[in-house]
């Protein structure tokens, strides 16, 4: 029996690949990868392994999740490096959690290689820091797309002070500036939206929940950075915003400095 490893593969520049990542890559009997992994990572895997794309984007289901999960259990069955390769970090919007059950129902060993999340090398990229102690207390990651079971995004887990790393945010925008609205956000508090980030064609706007409605869709992968510290000038708003109550749903559960 192998031994499956979930590994991140960060959010695109290779430079960022852990030294432990990269080792598997080259040792690997099999490479199930998403289609968020970048061609450049891609080509550290060894030339015998065999590679196989799993990915799931733009409704193109190539294979289901319990599909996912039988390969990577019967794979270790065959091949002593079975490594299954994730963007970002495998434990965050990865769907880890299936696969973790099914190798262990299974009675596979496997081991959690981490990555650096989106949400990371897109505050690197933006150069604001998600905890910047002038103007938050916390980092909210969440997503207002579902899975099939997911929860609702939390609004009494936001205050004024949160840092929100909005993953999966779609294209459409309007949509997204009327949630955060109806969230009881601020129009006029800072977002910032990064596109692929850490890769070449990575692109970064900065906006506020207000103008994101009208804001150019940047291309997918791209999430959004929503609180006070995105913006370049944390120093002089941390105190401007959230006078007021929000309004959302939970207010009542709300923080309000
Ligand atoms: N496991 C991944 C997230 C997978 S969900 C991680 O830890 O990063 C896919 C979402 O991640 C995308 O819709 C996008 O919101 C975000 N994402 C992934 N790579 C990104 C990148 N390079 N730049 C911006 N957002 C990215």
């Amino acid at each position: 029996m192998g031994k499956v490893y979930l590994v991140g593969a960060g959010p695109g520049d290779p430079e960022l690949l852990t030294v432990k990542a990269a080792r598997l890559l080259a040792h690997a009997g099999v490479v199930f990868h998403d289609s968020l992994v970048s061609p450049e990572i891609l080509q550290l895997i060894g030339r015998e392994a065999e590679v196989i794309d799993v990915g799931k984007r733009c409704g193109k289901k190539l294979l289901t999740q319990d599909e996912i999960n039988s390969l990577l259990v019967s794979a270790a069955a065959h091949h002593s490096v079975v490594v299954r390769l994730k963007g970002g970090d495998p434990l965050i919007f990865g769907r880890a959690g299936e696969e973790i059950e099914a190798l262990r129902n299974a009675g596979v060993d496997f081991e959690i290689v981490p990555g650096i999340t989106a949400a990371l090398g897109a505050a690197a990229v933006a150069g604001i820091s998600l905890t910047d102690r002038r103007a938050a207390s916390q980092v909210v990651i969440s997503t207002f797309s579902r899975g099939t079971e997911g929860a609702a995004m939390d609004w009494g887990a936001i205050s004024s002070t949160t840092t929100l790393a909005l993953y999966m945010p779609g294209p459409d925008y309007a949509e997204v500036a009327r949630r955060l609205r109806e969230g009881g956000l601020p129009g006029d508090l800072p977002c910032v939206i990064v596109s692929n980030a850490t890769g070449a064609a990575q692109q970064i706007r900065w906006s506020s929940v207000a103008r994101l409605a009208h804001e150019e869709k940047l291309p997918a992968p791209a999430l959004m950075i929503v609180g006070r510290v995105a913006s370049r000038r944390v120093q002089e708003i941390s105190k401007a915003f959230w006078s007021e109550a929000p309004k959302g749903p939970h207010a009542s559960r709300t923080v309000v400095s």
